[in-house]
This record gives C-alpha cells, sequence and structure tokens, in this order.
C-alpha cells in the first residue's frame, strides 16, 4: 500500500513529544510490512540544524513553487532525503517566512500565533508536492490538528486531482487537547467552500477548530491507546469533542503506541555508561553510578533514585510532582528531574531542588542524551499525569529496568500493571487514579518500600524488560485500518 504520512514532527530531526516519536518510527514498521511510505514534515530551523551537525546535504527537487489557497499564495520549495537510518523518503516544505523560527511552534515575531496559516501552507504544500513528484496515495495518514485539513482536503473535492482519485484518509489523535482552534476570520485562510463553516465541519461554537474537522472526514480515526479511545467519549476528558466521538464511535480505534526499540535499547545505547539488558542488570548499577556522579550525588545503598522528564505542562501532573516530591525526598529517595515549559513549574522544580541540595537536581532543558541517562540510571520513573493519551515515557522506563509509578490513565493504564502483592508474575510498576498528591506520594512510598526488597525487584523490572514494546503489533493494527479506510 502507498502511504502518505504527513506530519508537524518526525523525531530525531525535530520533535517536542510522542508525536514525533510515533512519526519517526511507525513509518519503519509499516516499511518493514511491505508498504511503501513517503513522510512530509516542515522544515524548520530545527530541522536545518539537525541535517547540518550530520552532514546529511538535501537536494532540492523542484524549482521553488508557488501555493496558492484561498486568497493567499506563499512560495514553498520541496527538499527530499530519507528518514535517518532508512530509505523511507522524507520530504521537507520550506518556506522561511512560516518555519525557519526558533522553535518548531514559535509564533510570529510580532507574538500573533499564525499556527493556522503555517499549517494550512503546509497541508496545501504537501498536495502540490505530490502532484509535481509523483506521489499518488492510497491512504494519507494525517497526524494532530496540525494536518486535520488533508482529510478534509480530500473530503471537499480533491479525489478530482489525479493523483488523490482512490485516496482515503486516516487521521491519528495524538493529544485531544490541541485542537488547532483559529478565529472566525481565520476561516478564510483555510481555503474551504463556506459550507464547511457549519457545526458539523471545521466550525465549532463560533471557532475554527480542525481536529473537529479531521475527525469528522477522515475515513477512520484512531488514537494512541485503547484507555484513551474510551476516555475522550467521555464529558470529562471529550475536550469538548466529545460528543462528536461518541457520535463516530464506529470509525474510532485506539492502537497503543510503540517504541523505536533500537533508539531506545539500554544493551545499545550510546549515551549510557555501561550497557545492560534483561537478566544482566550490573550495568544498570553503573549507570545509576555515572547518573550520580554526573550530578554530583552521593551514592547510598538501599536509596532508590527517582527520575523524571517532560514536558512541564499541567497535563503531566506537575502540581501533584511538586506538591509530593519533598515528601518522597524526606523518606529518604533522591530525585533527578528534567523538563522545560511553564515558568511557573520551572520555578516550583528549581525551588525544590534548591531546598535539597543534597538530594534532588532540575535540570530545565531540552536534553534526548540526559534523557537516556536518566532511564538508564534512575531506579524508578514518576509519571503522575492527569491525562496521557498513550505515553511514551513509561515504556522507555520499562524496557530500561525502571519501574514506573503513575496514575493510571489513557495509555499508562494500558501499559503498566500495578503491583498489589498477590500478581508478582506480571506486575511492572505502581499505580494510583485520584488525581491528589497524598496518593502519589503512597504508590511512589509503596515502590520505595519495595525497591528495598530486592528479589521482588528484581522480579518487577524483569517483567518490564521482557515486554514486547515494539512497533510491529502497532504496524500490523494501522494495516488494518488502511485496509477499512479503503471500504469507508
Ligand atoms: P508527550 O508527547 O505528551 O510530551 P510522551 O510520553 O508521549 O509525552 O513523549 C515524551 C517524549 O519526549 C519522550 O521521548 C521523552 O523522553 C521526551 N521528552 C520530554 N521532555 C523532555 C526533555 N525535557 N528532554 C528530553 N526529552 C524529553
Amino acid at each position: 500500500m502507498k502511504i502518505l504520512f504527513a506530519t508537524a514532527e518526525v523525531s530525531p530531526i525535530a520533535k517536542t513529544g510522542g508525536l514525533g516519536d510515533v512519526c519517526g518510527s511507525l513509518p519503519k514498521a509499516l516499511a518493514k510490512l511491505g508498504h511503501d511510505v513517503t513522510i512530509f514534515m516542515p522544515y524548520y530551523r530545527e530541522a536545518h540544524e539537525w541535517f547540518a551537525n550530520n552532514g546529511v546535504t538535501l537536494d532540492e527537487v523542484v524549482p521553488p513553487m508557488y501555493i496558492n489557497w484561498g486568497n493567499w499564495a506563499a512560495e514553498a520549495t520541496y527538499l527530499r532525503t530519507t528518514l535517518p537510518g532508512t530509505d523511507i523518503p522524507l520530504v521537507l516544505v520550506a518556506n522561511d517566512y512560516f518555519f525557519n523560527r526558533p522553535h518548531i511552534y514559535s509564533a510570529r515575531l510580532d507574538g500573533y500565533d499564525d499556527g493556522i496559516e503555517r499549517f494550512s501552507f503546509f497541508c496545501r504544500a504537501i498536495i502540490r508536492g505530490c502532484e509535481l513528484l509523483g506521489i499518488a496515495p492510497d491512504v494519507v495518514h494525517a497526524h494532530d490538528w496540525h494536518t486535520a485539513l488533508l482529510p478534509i482536503y480530500l473530503h471537499s473535492g480533491l479525489r478530482g486531482s489525479e493523483n488523490f482519485r482512490g485516496a482515503r484518509s486516516v487521521y491519528t489523535i495524538h493529544n485531544l487537547n490541541y485542537q488547532g482552534i483559529g478565529t472566525r476570520r481565520q476561516f478564510a485562510t483555510l481555503g474551504l467552500h463556506s459550507r464547511y463553516w457549519a457545526p458539523d465541519a471545521v466550525e465549532h461554537f463560533g471557532d475554527v477548530n480542525l481536529m473537529k474537522g479531521g475527525i469528522i472526514f477522515a475515513n477512520q480515526v484512531t488514537t494512541v491507546s485503547p484507555a484513551y479511545a474510551k476516555e475522550i467519549q467521555t464529558h470529562e476528558m471529550g475536550a469538548g469533542l466529545d460528543g462528536i466521538l461518541r457520535s463516530l464511535f464506529f470509525k474510532l480505534h485506539g492502537i497503543l503506541n510503540g517504541i523505536d526499540v533500537h533508539e531506545w535499547d539500554p544493551a545499545e545505547d550510546p549515551h549510557i555508561a555501561s550497557p545492560f539488558h534483561l537478566g544482566h542488570l550490573a550495568g544498570k548499577s553503573l549507570s545509576k553510578r555515572a547518573l550520580l556522579r554526573e550530578f554530583k550525588l552521593t551514592h547510598k545503598s538501599r536509596t532508590p533514585l527517582l527520575g523524571f522528564i517532560s514536558r512541564l505542562t499541567d497535563q503531566k501532573g506537575i502540581d501533584l510532582l511538586i506538591a509530593a516530591l519533598p515528601q518522597m525526598l524526606a523518606a529518604g529517595a533522591q530525585a533527578v528531574i528534567l523538563g522545560s515549559g511553564e515558568p511557573r513549574f520551572e520555578n516550583a522544580l528549581l525551588h525544590i531542588a534548591a531546598q535539597h541540595p543534597d538530594s534532588c537536581r532540575v535540570v530545565i532543558g531540552f536534553d534526548n542524551a540526559l534523557a537516556h541517562r536518566i532511564y538508564a540510571g534512575a531506579d524508578i520513573l514518576l509519571m503522575p499525569s492527569i491525562y496521557e493519551p498513550c505515553g511514551l515515557n513509561q515504556m522507555y522506563a520499562l524496557r530500561y529496568g525502571t519501574v514506573p509509578v503513575v496514575r493510571l490513565t489513557g495509555g499508562l493504564a494500558d501499559t503498566v500493571i500495578p503491583f498489589n502483592g498477590a500478581n508478582l508474575d506480571t506486575a511492572n510498576g505502581f499505580g494510583f487514579i485520584a488525581v491528589n498528591p497524598a496518593d502519589f506520594y503512597t504508590a511512589t512510598w509503596l515502590a520505595m518500600l519495595n525497591y528495598r526488597e530486592s528479589k521482588a525487584w528484581r522480579q518487577l523490572q524483569d517483567n518490564g524488560m521482557a515486554a514486547d514494546l515494539s512497533w510491529e503489533r502497532s504496524a500490523r493494527e494501522y494495516e488494518t485500518i488502511y485496509h477499512r479506510a479503503q471500504f469507508s
């Protein structure tokens, strides 16, 4: 099958979270199953830097093209390469005005957030790019709000284009809470017929809502875990789109993300101090010692090291972490925290570190290599998310023998089996349910107590490390959805 991936992020070129990880690894698993995948992403400054740093030269494939849509026109340049380490074609859409900015999601210089305009341009440029490069997909796989316009464009007559005549669309929700909301005036920048300004199209309570349109017009919709697929159909977690999702439940499926088991492999990880694998965890102890040394924390026996790696936003339960962490440290834990995001959270975490110089370090920033060292060196990974569509961190932790403590929501509930004292044959972590720092603390404290029971702990680590977290299983489920899309 010919599959077109349209995405705002691709790891390792430019990512801010799980969307990038998925779009950097699912195409590889699909290619292994024999599919012909092409990826389109914007040529951000970050992408330019990634290719320059890695000595990759990009080919400009056709002369710059004017993309016309609505009453807009902007120039697109298409650069071609392959997804690193593969021969999967990757096409980068360049336009300095829209994409040459300090960060992937930077607003315009004057502070105006022109996300709707930038990604309308990107989606239009993908369509033109397919025509210019002779790409005729069977399935257009769009991801999150940034490319939600593609299923809408396909519905709105794009099938009149030779290249898209047989195309069907699959739309994946990675995070329902970022919907691509714009003002009524921005509807004009989408280049859609006025009949799409309707509650059963992209209009949502007087605003433009691109994700809503993607959900309505895609042939099939997926999200990144079975539990999240159920949660988003509830009023509490549906972020205003639960009604639409309930009414379209017949085309909504939850497919758990996999992880890139090559990038995240403790036996081969170039970032960590000492390799290790299931059944041989000496390297994990050495990696812990190295991490403690790096942060000038003293190694103490029977003292668990807590890790936390995250965007610092409400979603990730930072309020719970800030409330419970001092007590965890008082109960004898050490902690290394890596994150960036809202300044109020950054400051509160830095404040805790300053108050606990002997046991806690906080690094503000985005550092992939350090993330690897923390997954390898920590004993326990904390993940008190308020909601979590899938979550990758807990899967990386499981693979690195680091026992997760999670709030049992979304993909965390689908991947972490909490230890209850009687299920040591299957358990791989600890969990809590109520959004409450006391419950988070209690679950972590239980993990800390069990950490001292070395036999049970080792079993929890082994259970996690033995799990099949690869993309292969998920890729087969996506394959089924692509087939369904062809008949819907
Ligand atoms: P989300 O997509 O909601 O941010 P996920 O758990 O799905 O959450 O994916 C997070 C990804 O981003 C993981 O690969 C994680 O290691 C990475 N990550 C998050 N914050 C940082 C950071 N500050 N430094 C390095 N990697 C980070």
